[in-house]
């Protein structure tokens, strides 16, 4: 599989120079020259496959022969190496329960996947390795570091805003040790991000080999597919048109939802459910792409004001917002009606959302209207542990403590305190 660049001034790459660029040099992201349907008789027969089954089935057209079938396979094995549950929380409407991984959230399954892609590809690289970068404001970096945790041939260099990070958040960076390094920066979300940036642009750090380990990288945003998949499995005997909700920051789970359905699997609507970051909801409205500056939230893993998958989405669409709007559609939430819904939620079944899955469930709620025989679907995207701060007050319950969570809290912290782009610079030297 070839992969061409959106900004369309870069050439074609593979998947492995795709992964380990992770941008095209133009600054594009990249974008696989085929989407293929998979068989009728693949969906007909789903209930009798194994999650790695399914996984391989709708991985393989991405990854072509660059990885062997069996290293694929045994790729997809650690990568699903726990439940992917569909809970009923109300009559028709499903939680799809992406947090039983490693750090608890979804984004294990993209950051296991890609970090044995390039551990793969550096096998026989024993001199130069790989640099993984990434800024992270929480969730993401911990399930970078479990993820590439002892990976061969590369190395992870996480920034954090410091003091900005939840206290479980920052264990889950800090105390790994061996290939993660932890830098903690004396400043906000967005500083650690532009150093990351300026870093990724810095030629004398071309030796370095940085890659990003966000979902701009197609190892880490397309196996986000898979999950679409085991849902329809689980809910395909009810013979119901599905609608699945996305809790939507950068847009990289619904997008991985969208190319699922350009390969067949039936779904009849996707809804990406925001916070009060309203760029793509009102693009829908008016046609006008108009970013803006973030805003903080109590679903802060989507305070984004520019989502980087966007494009990606539009590029299935061919730009069309008129068939785009058929299948897709997008709702703010204020953080009032966020846990006003965790509320909701939790009263009609005992059923504990974190802030994000009440973003999506809400979503959800709003599209079914349109959609009476449907059932529906939220991703519920971060385990409420990970979200205790609010979720303990607001439902008035205390949660217990995951074993996942509980193995990082006895840890010791080790991080490195750096301000400036210089001392990030003096770090990968
Ligand atoms: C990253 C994240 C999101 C947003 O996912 P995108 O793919 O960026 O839209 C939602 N919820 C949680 C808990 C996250 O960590």
């Amino acid at each position: 599989m070839k992969y061409y660049s959106l900004n369309h001034n870069a050439p074609k790459v593979s998947f492995q120079e795709a992964v380990i660029q992770g941008l095209a040099t133009d600054k594009g992201l990249y974008f696989p020259e085929t989407i293929s349907p998979l068989a009728p008789a693949f969906f007909e027969t789903i209930e009798n496959l194994s999650n790695e089954e399914i996984a391989f089935e709708a991985i393989q057209q991405f990854v072509g022969d660059e990885i062997p079938e069996a290293t694929l396979k045994q790729i997809i094995a650690e990568t699903l190496c726990f439940d992917f549950p569909v809970v009923e929380v109300e009559k028709g409407i499903y939680s799809l329960e992406l947090f039983h991984g490693p750090t608890m959230a979804f984004k294990d399954v993209g950051a296991r996947f890609m970090s044995r892609c390039l551990g793969y590809f550096n096998k026989d690289n024993k001199d130069s390795k790989n640099t993984v970068l990434v800024a992270t404001s929480g969730d993401t970096g911990g399930a970078v570091a479990s993820g590439f945790l002892g990976v061969t041939g590369v190395e992870v260099i996480i920034l954090y805003p410091s003091g900005k990070v939840s206290d479980i958040q920052e264990r889950q960076l800090t105390t790994l040790g061996q290939n993660i390094k932890a830098l903690e920066v004396d400043g906000v979300f967005d500083d650690c991000q532009d150093m990351v940036k300026k870093a990724f642009l810095d030629e004398s750090l071309k030796h370095k080999n940085l890659t990003s380990a966000n979902s701009i990288n197609i190892a880490r945003w397309l196996p986000q597919m898979f999950y679409f998949f085991f849902a329809y499995k689980a809910l395909k005997k009810q013979n119901k048109p599905l609608v699945f909700s996305c809790p939507s920051g950068n847009f990289g789970n619904i997008c991985a939802g969208i190319i699922a359905k350009k390969m067949g699997l039936p779904v009849e609507h996707f809804v990406a459910a925001t916070n009060v970051n309203d760029t793509v909801p009102r693009f829908l409205e008016n046609g006008v792409y108009d970013p803006k500056p973030s805003i903080a939230t109590i679903s802060n893993a989507m305070d984004v004001g520019n989502p980087s998958n966007f494009i990606r989405i539009q590029e299935m669409y061919h730009n069309d917002l008129e068939q785009f709007k058929k299948d897709f559609s997008s709702f703010t939430f204020s953080d009032e009606e966020t846990i006003a819904a965790m509320k909701t939620i939790y009263n009609a079944d005992g059923y504990i959302a974190e802030p994000h899955g009440a973003v999506g469930y809400l979503g959800l709620k709003k599209e079914l209207q349109n959609h009476p025989n449907a059932i529906g679907i939220f991703l519920e995207t971060a385990h409420p542990i990970k979200f205790l701060d609010t979720v303990e007050p607001t439902l008035n319950v205390k949660l217990p403590i995951p074993t996942q969570i509980e193995s990082v809290l006895g840890k010791d912290k080790v991080s490195v305190k750096i301000k400036t782009y210089e001392e990030l610079k003096a770090f990968l030297a």
